[in-house]
């Protein structure tokens, strides 16, 4: 086998410019783009003969040269990030985006988007405006707090807190608060990063009045509550709560700072849901200082929420880590269409897609599962397809014990294994992400919209998905 009349053999680039679909390629993109990936695609093949001792095949791949070519400028102008399936159950999944925005609210963001908008102006006095005005009244109205803001994540927040209201100072907190968020947020870190002490008090366990009591010194500048949102501490134990702490606060002119984590604005007990402390009710018990994240429980997007008392939240307001942490004009948008939902408790249960989950009736999620199976079924695939009692979680680190009773289709495939279905069904070009359980997929209808059941059932079908050989390879491009 002679390499050097195989490499002879490559189309010179301007050889390759007059090639008709090469052609149409730059038509469609750019010139620069396409000769990008001709000599990406050159290079790779000139590497192939080189390592190739099979002729033929060296000259296959010569032959599929342009078709390369335009598979890489195509894969250059597809965007990685998408949407997927959500069939895990997990509501609020942090690894797939958390909190979904309705398809309503999206239209109106695209509008404040795409051109100009009243971010940083305000309209009456045809001045410059603030950012948060947009929904600053709003969660006042809502959570009866004095004053609002909003900076990019529920740890950013905590992080202004605790520069505004306690930097150089020391902030006491119980050591059954001192808790680890997901993606290495700790709180003991985060308030590091402040600059502020942290003063650790009680157990474990156990936190008493008295450990407060004794914490408390000349350089005290606040005590923080944080709500455990991701694990339960069961058994023998005792915390203080925040109405026992404004006393002993206001004793000594501190203020009191919660985190809540998920930020609940409304009562989930009446259905069915385990209780969460409501941002309402933090406010009402006399927090001086509440925050919690946008993309939680309250089902909006990415967002640190702070609340509280007027005079601190200037403050905050002021401080030059706000500029580093402030959201961009998609956040304020959204929020304020998020919230203003919650100004009727039906509409907020209807309209934001995470609280339409929760909420779900199980007859509702079982009639919805049984549509997906019987539209799996009709398809004829080589697999068991079946209603499969499961249940669903919230995740995202709120309510971590929490399960919902919920409904799936489960498909136990005939020609290949349950470890290969589920690698080829995240590869397909709307990706499925299921679940798996004894040796089974289980795909949670409870956080699949309907509208994507189609989708499921085409490309399982289109794709050959669950025959032996598929035709994802070529959705992978
Ligand atoms: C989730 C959580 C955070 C972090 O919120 P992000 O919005 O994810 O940054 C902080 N504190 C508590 C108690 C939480 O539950």
């Amino acid at each position: 086998m002679n390499k050097n009349i195989l490499y002879r053999s490559i189309p010179k680039v301007d050889v390759l410019l007059e090639n008709e679909a090469i052609q149409a390629l730059i038509a469609h993109y750019s010139r620069d783009t396409v000769i990008e990936a001709i000599h990406m695609e050159m290079d790779r093949l000139r590497g192939f003969i080189g390592q190739c001792e099979d002729e033929e095949k060296a000259k296959m791949q010569i032959e599929l040269l342009v078709s390369h070519i335009e598979g890489t400028v195509e894969a250059m102008h597809t965007p990685n990030m998408r949407m997927v399936v959500n069939g895990t159950g997990t509501i609020l999944h942090t690894n797939l985006g958390r909190a979904p925005i309705s398809r309503e609210h999206m239209k109106k963001i695209v509008k404040v988007a795409t051109g100009y908008s009243n971010l940083e102006y305000n309209l009456e006095a045809g001045k410059r405006g603030e950012r948060y005005s947009h929904f600053e009244k709003l969660l006042c109205k809502i959570t009866g707090a004095e004053a609002a803001m909003a900076v990019n994540n529920n740890a950013a927040a905590v992080m202004l807190i605790l520069s505004s209201l306690a930097k150089g100072g020391e902030v006491v907190v119980s050591r059954g608060e001192l808790v680890e968020i997901g993606g290495k947020f700790r709180i003991p870190d985060v308030m590091e990063q402040s600059g502020a002490a942290l003063v650790e008090v009680g157990t474990t366990n156990k936190t008493h009045y008295d450990d407060y009591e004794n914490a408390i010194t000349e350089e005290t500048k606040a005590l923080l509550k944080v709500h455990t949102s991701n694990y339960r501490i069961v058994g023998f134990t005792d915390t203080v709560g925040i109405d026992e702490l404004i006393p002993l606060a206001k004793e000594h002119d501190l203020p009191v700072i919660e985190d809540l984590g998920s930020g609940v604005l409304i009562d989930l007990s009446k259905y069915g849901i385990t209780y969460e402390p409501t941002v309402q009710e933090s406010i009402r018990k006399g927090a001086d200082v509440v925050c919690f994240s946008g993309d939680k429980l309250l089902g909006g997007p990415q967002a640190g929420i702070i609340i509280g008392r007027k005079k601190y939240i200037d403050m905050m307001k002021k401080n030059q880590l706000t500029r580093a942490l402030r959201i961009d004009k998609f956040t304020a948008a959204a929020l304020e269409l998020v919230l203003q939902e919650y100004l009727s408790e039906e509409k907020a249960l209807r309209n934001l897609p995470v609280l339409r989950m929760i909420t779900s009736p199980y007859e509702e999620v079982e009639k919805e599962a049984r549509t997906l199976v019987r539209m799996l079924r009709r398809a004829s695939l080589p697999a068991k397809i079946e209603v499969h009692k499961c249940e669903s979680q919230i995740g995202g680190g709120s309510l971590p014990l929490e399960r919902i009773p919920s409904m799936a289709a489960a498909i136990r495939p005939e020609k290949i294994s349950v470890a290969e279905l589920e690698e080829r069904m995240r590869h397909l070009p709307v990706p499925i992400i299921p679940r798996t359980a004894n040796d089974t997929i289980i795909l949670d209808a409870r956080t699949i919209e309907k509208q994507l059941f189609s989708v499921i059932v085409n490309q399982l079908k289109e794709f050959h998905v669950l025959e032996e050989v598929s035709l994802i390879g070529e959705a992978k491009l």
